[in-house]
């Protein structure tokens, strides 16, 4: 007899893989939460909007809008959050940073987030605009947990904070990053986000070091659909998460390709939250970047349907 050719030699001795398990019949849906940033334009504001009333079916238990140094960007977080109090039917949580402002202005824009009807607050430290070495503003709250703080004596905001799986860039070990962590959640959090991250065992290994270290709060993994493999490089770069080869080789040579990106972007996504419910995993939040379809697509893998809106 002839010697097998390569491809049933692979497949008479190679290893046989299940399918990822499907979430029980009887499980719930996953909760889900997703985050949008400010518009800077007219037309970037129409994009917005259209994407929330194209999410809004979903019903996120809440929805995050990002907050940047300087009036003008802070301005348009308020007013993006205070019109989907009084427009739409979901639940606002305000972005807010330490940066470049006293503890009595970042009170004063608390303050003002409460009385728009905004209850829930994502409580961040922030980076200097523009990059560079951050340096706590001299009558200002220096850190997120002493956010955290002051926020809870502003009024009793549901808050939010940031973890890190792959640890934040500047932290001093990855130790010390947790202890950070529950700091925040012992100042008055009650739930962490996480940046976004391609590599779910080291999610999973995060949530491990995260209980031993005492840490009994919700932690939420945050998915990025890519699309723009270029561009979540750089960001990557920053931020301290690894881009594994395997995202990169999906991309290769289908730059100038958008729909097959976003096919990829979608196939990449799914995979993962599917990995993670398999593993346990029933919340996530969403890094939307104003886009509906990625988010909208994998939210429907994972056994979200969208309800009726009577609101708006
Ligand atoms: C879910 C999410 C949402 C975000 N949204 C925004 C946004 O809207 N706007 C924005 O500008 N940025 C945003 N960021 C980015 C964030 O502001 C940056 O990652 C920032 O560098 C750290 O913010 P933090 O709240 O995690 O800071 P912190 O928790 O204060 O930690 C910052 C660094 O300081 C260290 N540290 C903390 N406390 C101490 C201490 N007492 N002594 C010494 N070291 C300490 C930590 O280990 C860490 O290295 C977001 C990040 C995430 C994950």
């Amino acid at each position: 007899m002839n010697a097998p050719s390569p491809t049933l030699a692979r497949w008479l001795s190679g290893p046989r893989f299940d399918r990822l398990p499907d979430r029980a019949d009887d499980q719930a849906p996953p909760k889900l939460s997703f985050e949008f940033f400010p518009p800077r334009t007219d037309a970037l504001e129409t994009q917005l909007w259209a994407c929330i009333r194209k999410l809004e079916p979903l019903a996120p238990r809440f929805v995050s809008v990002t907050y940047g140094a300087g009036g003008t960007t802070q301005a348009r977080t308020h007013a993006t959050v205070a019109r989907m109090v009084t427009e739409t039917t979901l639940t606002p949580a305000a972005h807010l940073t330490c940066v470049g402002a006293s503890r009595g202005e970042i009170d004063d824009i608390a303050r003002a987030y409460w009385d728009a009807g905004i209850r829930h607050i994502v409580a961040l430290r922030g980076d200097v605009p523009g990059g560079g070495d951050y340096v706590p503003h001299p009558q200002g709250y220096a850190y997120a947990s002493d956010l955290v703080a002051g926020l809870a004596k502003v009024a009793p905001f549901e808050i939010s904070v940031a973890a890190y799986p792959e640890i934040h860039p500047t932290a001093a070990s990855p130790l010390a990053d947790l202890e950070v962590l529950k700091r925040k959640l012992d100042a008055g959090a009650t739930r962490a986000i996480t940046n976004y991250f391609f590599d779910n065992a080291t999610f999973l290994r995060f949530l491990d070091l995260a209980l031993a270290a005492g840490i009994s709060a919700p932690i939420v993994p945050g998915i990025m659909p890519v699309s723009n493999y270029t561009q979540i490089v750089k960001f990557s770069a920053v931020s301290g998460v690894r881009v594994p080869s395997w995202l990169g080789a999906y991309f290769e040579g289908v730059e100038d390709d958008v729909e097959i990106r976003r096919m990829i972007a979608a196939v990449v996504a799914a995979e993962q939250v599917r990995q993670l419910q398999a593993n346990g995993i029933d919340e996530f939040h969403f890094y939307t970047l104003n886009r509906p379809d990625l988010t909208n697509a994998i939210a429907h893998i994972l056994g979200v349907r969208p309800r009726a809106v009577s609101a708006g």
